[in-house]
């Protein structure tokens, strides 16, 4: 089996070690046999959607977000044919945003891809902290960080998860991130896959169950560490901030 990952400007959008991300993603393919290769694409290059399995968007600042705006017009339509042929997606952050229709800024508003039926708006103050989410996707908590100034607002799409520690997607809903098919927007950088294998093998699962047509059942690998990882940053946010909610 083998698996191909398209990596979207990452000399533009790649906040706080996206790179990781693609990284994470292709260990934990090899280290269970199942070949995997990365494509990076540069503004400009062409991209092939019906070679990639996964395809990664990273986050950038609003001047970089500006920056792909053009590019993301002339693939559009080619990337939306992929999503809704349950492609896989993984989108952080600023590229979270690039997934909705819009993202307006003081400084001028980034025409989105349009491939999920939400949007963003700047707001202050920005959102940074550690964050802590449950997803119904999976057991173990979601953990990682957010920093962002925009407000995504999902209509009636399904969250990623619920807010446990932190802002997400605006800060009063309680609601973090997006799912849309095999699509999945986050705010959440640290990078994401590294500190939750369990949405990398979620992403890895689903490009192999869609390339092969069939019901895939991953290896599991010895992710103590990662576990334990996950375990104190529960800890130490989530169950301190609500003992503090109690205490008199
Ligand atoms: N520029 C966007 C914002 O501030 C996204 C930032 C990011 O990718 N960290 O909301």
């Amino acid at each position: 089996m083998k698996l191909t990952i398209g990596h979207l400007y990452p000399d533009l959008l790649n906040l706080y070690g996206d790179r990781g991300n693609i990284q994470c993603l292709m260990k934990r393919c090899q280290w269970r046999g199942i070949e995997a290769e990365t494509i990076v694409f540069e503004l400009g290059d062409a991209i092939d959607f019906s070679n990639l399995d996964i395809v990664l968007l990273g986050g950038g600042s609003d001047r970089e977000q500006m920056l792909v705006n053009d590019e993301l017009k002339k693939i559009q339509p080619d990337f939306k044919a992929y999503v809704e042929d349950y492609g896989v997606v993984i989108a952080i952050c600023g590229g979270y945003q690039l997934l909705g229709k819009y993202y307006k800024t003081e400084q001028g508003t980034v025409t989105g891809l349009d491939l999920v039926d939400l949007y963003t708006e700047q707001e202050s103050p920005r959102l940074i902290d550690n964050i802590v989410l449950k997803s119904d996707l999976f057991d173990m908590p979601v953990v990682g960080f957010e920093n962002h100034g925009g407000r995504t607002y999902i209509n009636d799409n399904q969250p990623f998860g619920k807010v446990l520690y932190g802002a997400g997607n605006d800060g009063i809903s309680g609601c973090e991130g997006v799912v849309y098919k095999n699509v999945i927007g986050t705010y959440l950088h640290g990078p994401l896959l590294p500190k939750n294998p369990q949405v990398t093998d979620y992403l890895i699962a689903k490009a192999l169950e869609r390339k092969y047509e069939k019901e895939i059942v991953l290896e599991p690998l010895e992710d103590e560490e990662e576990r334990e990882a996950n375990r104190y940053i529960c800890q130490r946010f989530v169950k301190e901030s609500k003992n503090l909610e109690n205490s008199p």
